[in-house]
């Protein structure tokens, strides 16, 4: 049984994302819908898994907007529901987002935000606490695994209590913590999951003259929650002293830990916060009429630190507001950063009772390892074949356009086929635009899940407005980078059930494009087959390259389920000349090359037998070294 349906008085260890998940189900959801994305994925990962008993509908969107308007269709009808997504997502959704504070719930609605200071799997660091405000949206933040759980109850609560949405905010640190969790209720097995939607048009139809009373109530919203909220969301720990800390989210847990630590935890008053926005006034005023001197701590920006500031100022208090002083402004905080800002506000350091372990050392050292494309991933061939083409039909200093995937690694030597990544879809809007201004040809690649999430549009915007760049749709048929998680081209929903299958060159030859298909595995009639399909770009025709394979670490998985041998690989020595050109131009991790003799090896373990490596030998040095079984091409 999965942890997550364990009964109330168990103590489960469980992941932050599984912790969310299960409060969500105590809190009586019926509806989830997501788009992927570290590190929120195991949230709507762990209710698909169970939703068959839990009767809760999830489902992987194809971006960010639709998961939230999914989601926020079945609140306004008076059901419980939840939408999550990584940071940048929220980017996505931030249109809706704004709506559905003016318009409201009619039923408990969450919006989980998972920030990711740090940048461990993100293109920036946002800290998307701003949306709050923005949005006039208010915005919770745990301070662990364990508060995650406690908290998106609370923000159910919440959500219901004003008609409005709440944004649960976590960070990478809290998703992916395990803690043992002491189940508080059981999961509610009679739920209300059928809605009604009154048509009060004036609540739902924002144009300006609904917005405009939708605001005056929105604003009132916002105060009453900045003024009624006290506990559970702030709580003043040893009350009374000159010396204040204030904390929010994950850095409370560092500030608690080092005052545990340095033995100063009576000695200073600890004001924990989990909701930074809007930051309740009440308890802050009343730290502020005793303290002398207040340290804020946070992650990332001065959200809570600004609110304290502004508060000061207008009750007239006169403690010194420090923060961003002696908190660094970036990255992620540690029990080091947070012992460091507040060894400089106090101006004297208490002993440091702990040795900080800092970066572990290993003898020898581990060798810094670039992230790289795994052995046997179809996008390796891919690059191969689209190079060899390009340079065969004579295109010269192409420029690549790229996309958030697995195939970003496309970036590196010696492929060099992403020379932009920003933000999901974006290959085909730059390269369109690209292609508006420079006279070299611009290849937009873009990856499967990517294409349905914000692809399509681009490919009809660069049709309709006659852009030259050619789609390439990197098609594995999975969202892989985030774990392997269905599309509209997987055939197959979030809980497993078969539904239509929506492949991307049927997208592309309906709005114009001359989709051409190629199977990378197969690497000459793939050459063969662009070479053609350049000829008639030359021509003027707009043409499209949907590539497609299974993602190699799904076959590899089948393989070993199903007992099918696929080939492995060999290099014989008595042919290979050294040249090299195995391992400069596949650059799979499997091929490493022995210093004595410079010849390549094939670590057997790897391979997962794709075969670029034996296409590009000249010498055909490279061959099959076992028997493979007859059908292994199909799992591909
Ligand atoms: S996870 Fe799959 S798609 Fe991603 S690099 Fe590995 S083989 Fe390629
Ligand atoms: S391409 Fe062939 S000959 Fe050249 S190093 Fe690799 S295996 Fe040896």
């Amino acid at each position: 049984m999965h942890p997550v349906l364990a009964r109330k008085g168990e103590t489960v260890l469980l992941m932050g994302n599984e912790a969310i998940a299960r409060g969500a189900l105590e809190a009586g959801i019926c509806l989830a819908a997501a788009y992927p994305g570290t590190p929120s994925t195991e949230i709507v990962e762990t209710l698909a898994e169970v939703a068959q008993y839990t009767k809760t509908y999830v489902e992987w969107s194809v971006n960010e907007k639709v998961a939230f308007e999914t989601a926020y269709a079945a609140a306004i009808s008076g059901v419980r529901s939840l939408t999550a997504m990584k940071h940048v997502g929220l980017n996505v959704a931030a249109d809706i987002l704004m709506s559905s504070a003016y318009a409201g719930v009619k039923a408990g609605f969450v919006i989980i935000s998972a920030d990711d200071p740090g940048h461990h799997s993100s293109q920036n660091e946002q800290d998307n606490r701003w949306y709050g405000f923005i949005s006039h949206i208010p915005v919770i933040e745990p301070s662990s695994a364990r508060e995650a759980y406690f908290y998106v109850k609370e923000a159910f609560k919440l959500s219901e209590r004003y008609g409005h949405p709440v944004i649960l905010r976590s960070t990478t640190r809290i998703s992916h913590t395990r803690q043992p969790i002491l189940l508080e209720e059981d999961i509610p097995i009679e739920k209300a999951c059928k809605g009604s939607f009154e048509r009060v048009i004036e609540r739902w139809v924002l144009v300006p003259g609904h917005a405009r009373k939708l605001k005056s109530k929105l604003m009132e919203i916002w105060r009453k929650i900045q003024m009624e909220t006290s506990e559970p969301f702030v709580k003043i720990i040893n009350p009374g002293m000159k010396t204040v800390v204030i904390a929010s989210g994950i850095a409370y847990s560092h500030v608690s830990e080092v005052l545990n630590l340095t033995g100063l935890d009576d000695k200073i008053t600890v004001v924990k916060v989990n909701m930074p926005v809007p930051l309740p006034r009440k308890p802050i005023e009343e730290v502020l009429s005793t303290a002398e001197k207040v340290l804020v701590v946070e992650e990332l920006d001065p959200i809570v630190e600004d609110q304290v500031k502004r508060i000061s100022l207008e009750i007239g208090s006169t403690s010194k507001i420090f923060g961003k002083e002696y908190v660094p402004l970036n990255d992620e905080l540690s029990v080091q950063a947070v012992y460091d800002a507040i060894c400089k506000f106090l101006g004297s350091c208490s002993p440091q009772r702990w040795e900080s372990i800092g970066d572990i050392k290993t003898d020898p050292p581990i060798p810094p390892r670039p992230p790289v494309l795994c052995p046997g991933c179809p996008h390796r061939s891919s690059y191969y074949i689209l190079k060899t083409s390009l340079n065969r039909a004579g295109f010269r200093n192409v420029i690549y356009t790229g996309d958030i995937g697995c195939y970003t690694l496309g970036y590196q030597k010696p492929f060099e086929t992403q020379m932009t990544s920003f933000e999901m879809g974006g290959a085909i809007g730059i390269g369109h635009g690209l292609s508006k201004v420079v006279d070299e040809l611009v290849i937009a690649i873009v990856g499967d899940s990517t294409f349905y999430h914000a692809g399509i549009p681009g490919v009809v915007n660069l049709v309709f407005n006659k852009g030259r760049a050619i789609p390439v749709v990197l098609d594995n048929s999975v969202t892989a980078m985030t774990g392997h998680q269905p599309h509209p081209g997987s055939g197959y929903t979030a809980t497993g059930e078969a539904t239509a299958k929506i492949l991307p060159e049927d997208v592309l030859k309906a709005v114009g494009f001359e989709t051409y298909v190629i199977n990378p595995l197969r690497v000459k009639e793939s050459v063969a087959t662009l070479q053609k399909a350049l000829e008639e770009f030359k021509k003027g025709k707009n043409i499209a390259i949907v590539s497609r394979a299974r993602c190699a670490l799904e076959v590899m998985r089948d393989a070993r389920r199903s007992r099918v041998v696929l080939p492995v690989y060999r290099v014989d020595p008595e042919k290979c000349t050294a040249c090299q050109a195995c391992v400069n131009l596949a650059a799979c991790p499997a091929l490493v090359v022995d210093p004595n003799t410079r010849k390549p090896v094939i670590v057997e373990d790897l391979c997962a037998g794709c075969g670029l490596c034996a296409s590009i030998c000249p010498y055909k040095a490279i061959q099959v070294s076992n028997t493979p079984s007859s059908e292994w091409e199909k799992l591909w």
